[in-house]
């Protein structure tokens, strides 16, 4: 592997991503054991032909064009990681929660070292403006950080009281044993570290599958982990697509299911957990409401609404994508939001002006693009934006729709981009049933100088997570997950090291 790097290059640049992608990475292979296996090496043939012979190609959102060709894994790869694991698990589920605290930093102390480098793939990869992308390394090293720290402090006993004076019960956790965890695109890196950090934690072997879509920044994690000497087999990644997914998530030996995406595969994935009963999470999508009530000030309010819905150009599940205004001060709010959305910078993710970069993929172009003709056929009333930009790449304007009514499918859908729809309310209580009017209930934003009220707010809106005057920080403490079909369990915090461990209970007599 040659390793030179050009010191003339930016480190966050598209040269350097090239760079680490052509010097580091390892294309065309699965991460099985503790060693790169290829899958097939690519012919010369199938070299100039993107489709040909099972070749998967990897893009640059902001320009459409192939950054990489690779070969996905396949369901012997699935089959082989299965067998890796469980050999695994028996010395890792044995280690000290120190030892395994010990390896959680080194995985950290090894994303910082390479975190010019995991971002400028990223930014290549996904498309994201650079500072979104080290936010996302941040948050990954964070969340390896947050576990290590907490599984360093569990006690391998706590007692419980009991009102039987005649015995003991201890309590103790178990790891639940091999897991499955699917990942998706939207934010590669930080939705793997939400749950290998706390499987890992738990004692935990695992089989981490990246989305096809996005492999770039977690083929680094390969690296990683063989540079710290994580034992064999307690990590393998399956670069693979639906079959390898579905593979993983059938397969009787894997005990826990954790899935991120859309509600559409969740469903499939929950089916797929029934085949030898398998405990499972699922992270799904939103649709959730900012609600800025009448005292609300008007600047804040313009930039927690456009940091909710065009961050990441509005691929966030979290994405605060229905505004819910005061009538009162819907007029003026409204005003200032189109100048400042009209004010944001469009264009590719390493430009050091770009505020928004592009979608991700032309499948999610081709899905943004349908609502925006929806929206055309239901005449809903445009503020600013609505089109697909007429450039190389997957751009779509910021997009804002006002007096949108319930029926619509815009209220309705996840659509998974940068557009915007809103409607008016009269008082808190009309505020509160439209916020409750979905089938997802993930998170929700509200603005208001009156703490106490919003903070009732938050006590009478079905979501998981709320943010009162503040910008969508998720922090490792924090539970993340939602209610109704934005999926079932929590991430992050203690929760999401619960959802890797079970409970034992001793009894004994005194
Ligand atoms: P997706 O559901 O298409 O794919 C997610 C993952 O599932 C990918 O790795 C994919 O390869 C895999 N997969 C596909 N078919 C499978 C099958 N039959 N069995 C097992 N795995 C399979 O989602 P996406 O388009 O990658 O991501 C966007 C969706 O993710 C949105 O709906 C969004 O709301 C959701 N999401 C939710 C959260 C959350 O925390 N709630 C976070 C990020 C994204």
């Amino acid at each position: 592997m040659n390793m030179t790097t050009d010191s003339s290059i930016s480190a966050i640049s598209r040269e350097a991503a090239f760079n680490t992608l052509k010097n580091e990475l390892v294309l065309n292979a699965a991460y099985i054991d503790g060693e790169w296996v290829t899958v097939a090496p690519l012919s010369d043939e199938s070299d100039s032909n993107s489709n040909s012979d099972n070749v998967h190609c990897l893009y640059d959102p902001s320009v459409g064009q192939v950054i990489a060709k690779t070969r996905l894994s396949t369901t012997a790869h699935v089959e082989a990681a299965v067998t890796a694991a469980t050999a695994a698990l028996a010395s890792w589920s044995q280690t000290t929660v120190s030892e395994r605290a010990r390896y959680l930093h080194a995985i950290a102390d090894a994303l910082e070292e390479r975190f010019d480098k995991v971002v400028a793939l990223s930014v290549l990869n996904n498309g994201k403006p650079v500072e979104e992308a080290k936010i996302d390394a941040s948050d990954a090293i964070a969340s390896y950080r947050y576990y290590a720290n907490l599984i360093a402090k569990q006690e391998t006993w706590t007692e419980v009281s009991t009102t039987e004076s005649s015995v003991r019960l201890l309590k103790t956790y178990a790891p639940i044993g091999v897991c499955a965890l699917i990942v998706p695109w939207n934010f590669p890196m930080v939705t793997s570290a939400w749950k290998l950090a706390p499987a890992l934690a738990a004692g935990c072997t695992v089989l981490l599958k990246p989305s096809e879509v996005t492999l770039l920044p977690e083929l680094m994690l390969g690296n990683i982990l063989s540079s710290i000497g994580l034992p064999k087999g307690v990590v393998n990644i399956l670069p693979g697509a639906a079959e390898v997914g579905a593979a993983m998530t059938s397969h009787t030996l894997i005990d826990k299911i954790s899935f991120t995406g859309s509600n559409a595969i969740g469903e499939k994935v929950m089916t797929q957990a029934a085949k030898g009963i398998k405990d499972i999470s699922l992270e799904l999508g939103g649709k959730s409401a900012i609600v800025v009530r009448a005292d609300a000030d008007l600047d804040l309010a313009c930039e927690l609404i456009v940091g909710g819905i065009f961050t990441n150009a509005g691929q966030i599940c979290s994405a605060t994508s229905r505004l819910l205004v005061h009538c009162d001060i819907a007029e003026s709010l409204y005003q200032k939001l189109k100048t400042h959305t009209q004010n944001i910078n469009i264009g590719e993710g390493f430009a050091a002006t770009t505020q928004m970069g592009p979608l991700v993929s032309q499948q999610q172009l081709k899905q943004v693009h349908n609502y925006l003709q929806i929206a055309t056929e239901e005449n809903l009333a445009c503020l600013t934006g609505g089109q697909v930009l007429n450039r190389a790449g997957y751009f779509v304007s910021p997009t804002i729709y006002t007096k949108v009514p319930k029926t619509s499918r815009l209220w309705t859908e996840e659509i998974f981009g940068p557009v915007l729809v809103s409607t008016t309310f009269r008082d808190d209580a009309e505020a509160l049933r439209l916020a409750n009017d979905s089938k997802f209930a993930l998170a929700a934003t509200i603005v208001s100088a009156d703490q106490s009220s919003a903070l009732e707010m938050a006590l009478q809106i079905n979501a998981g997570h709320f943010w009162i005057n503040e910008q969508q920080i998720v922090l490792p403490e924090a539970g993340w997950g939602g209610f109704k079909q934005s999926g079932i369990g929590r991430e992050l915090g203690e929760d999401g090291l619960a959802a890797y461990q079970k409970s034992k209970h001793v009894l004994f007599a005194k």
